[in-house]
Formats: C-alpha cells, structure tokens, sequence
C-alpha cells in the first residue's frame, strides 16, 4: 500500500480511510496481520496491524523489505485522451515503468482539461499493484512549443509518427546509448499539424519513429513505444 508518511523502524502510520476499508472489509485483515509499505521515497517496509475500524487504521512499520529503487529513465509526453483512455494509458505507462508523465497540449487536441488528481490516482494503483517503489512524476499540462523549449537538451526526444521518414522504433531506440534518457512523444487523435512537424523538425535530439503500417490510437502508440523501449533498456 502507498502512504504519504515517513517510513522508518518502530514509527506508527496511519492508513485513508480507503485503504483501511480495502483492509478491513475487502480483505478481512484483524489486528496483528501484516502488509506492506511504500512512500516513492523510502523503499518497502512491513508494517503490522495494531488497530483497525471503519475508515481508520494504525499499523507499527517493522523492517525494510526493498530499498528504494529508481525506474528506468523514460517519460512519456502525450495529447491528452478521453478519461476512460487516458486512465488506461497512465496505468500502463506506470506498469511500464514510466519515470515522468507529461500532457502535452497540441493544435488539435481535444481535451484540454487534465484532472491532476485523477493522474495521480492511477499512477498510484498501478504502482502499488506493480509493486514498483517509485512513483512517476506527474506534470501539468503544458502546450507542446513549451514542452520542447523546457525540454533538457541531454534528452533524446522520439516522436512516434505515422507519416514520413519515420525509422522503426524499435531502429531508432537501439541506436541511443544503453540507459540513454528519453522521452516518447505521441500526439493527439487527429496527429500533429505541418507546424508541428515542422517544430519537431527543427529541434535538436528530436528522432522520429514509426510504429508500423496501422494508424493506432494514441494510448495504443504510447504503450507500444513503452514496451519496445522498456523491452530493449532491459529494466
Ligand atoms: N494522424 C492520424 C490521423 O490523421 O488519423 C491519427 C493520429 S494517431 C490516432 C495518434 C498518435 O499516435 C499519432 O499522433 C502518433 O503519435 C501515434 N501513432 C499512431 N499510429 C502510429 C504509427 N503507425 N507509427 C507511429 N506513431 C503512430
């Protein structure tokens, strides 16, 4: 289970009340049962049920069962979806081991509202169901001539386009160095504009991929280009 709070030998935590309904009435858990803990900052710890009721409960952290670990070095830029696909994508990405989630507001995306919250929700059910430690970052919207010039220059930015010269993905990510950081870029369900392209184009470490002959859906897209990477970086 995810908390906020510090977790170190002895401290005594307290769960949501969502967490400790899932605890108490899902899986039935008594004083004295055990779970585990994690916080994105500390690694994983056992913690020990003392006190359990409706909407509460007190656990007595014991030891470290995992040190922090990192994710591998890849974020995922994206013209936000629709809810229902954009939940499925930010889950996925995180069990892909995502490190940074970013909207990216295009000419021709449709939604622009990204509820922060609801992100964060995802990314963590899908940690905690991954059982991965860390967290992916989760950035705010931002419009895409603004997410390249914030860019960081020792990143190699792969735009996944279904026009062009595109190489192969799987081409283009093999030829960056191991452990190289990068960021998948996938635009928006009525694709990038010329000016877009262009933008691209024109700016430094900036590599185009193909994923195949078929238009695939932006979620499709994202999680293809994960896998591959993730695939190849071996993490
Ligand atoms: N531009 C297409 C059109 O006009 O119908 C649709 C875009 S597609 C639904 C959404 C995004 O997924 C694209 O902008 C691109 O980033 C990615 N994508 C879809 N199919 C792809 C492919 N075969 N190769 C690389 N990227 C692809």
């Amino acid at each position: 289970l995810y908390i906020e709070s510090d977790l170190a030998d002895g401290a005594v935590v307290g769960l949501s009340p969502d967490h400790a309904h899932f605890l108490r009435s899902v899986l039935r858990l008594e004083p004295g049962r055990w779970v585990t803990l994690f916080n994105g900052r500390d690694g994983e710890w056992s913690a020990r049920i003392d006190g359990i009721g409706k909407g509460w409960a007190s656990l007595a952290v014991g030891t470290r069962l995992r040190e922090q670990s990192a994710s591998p070095d890849v974020w995922l830029y994206f013209a936000p979806i629709k809810r229902a696909r954009l939940d499925f994508l930010v889950q996925k990405a995180t069990e892909l081991g995502v490190g940074r989630i970013q909207p990216v507001v295009t000419q021709r995306t449709i939604v622009e509202r990204v509820k922060g919250e609801r992100l964060s929700a995802n990314v963590i059910e899908a940690s905690e169901q991954c059982e991965r430690l860390d967290l992916p970052e989760i950035g705010d919207p931002m419009r895409l001539d603004k997410a390249l010039a914030d860019h960081p220059a020792d990143r190699t930015l792969v735009a996944c386009v279904e026009f062009g010269d595109a190489r192969p993905v799987v081409e283009v990510v093999s030829t960056l160095p191991a452990g190289a950081p990068v960021t998948l870029l996938i635009g928006p369900e009525g694709g990038f504009t010329p000016e877009e392209r262009t933008l691209l184009e024109t700016r430094e470490n900036v590599r185009f991929a193909g994923l195949g002959p078929r238009i695939l859906r932006a979620e499709t897209a994202g999680l293809a280009a994960l896998t591959v990477w993730q695939a190849l970086a071996g993490d």
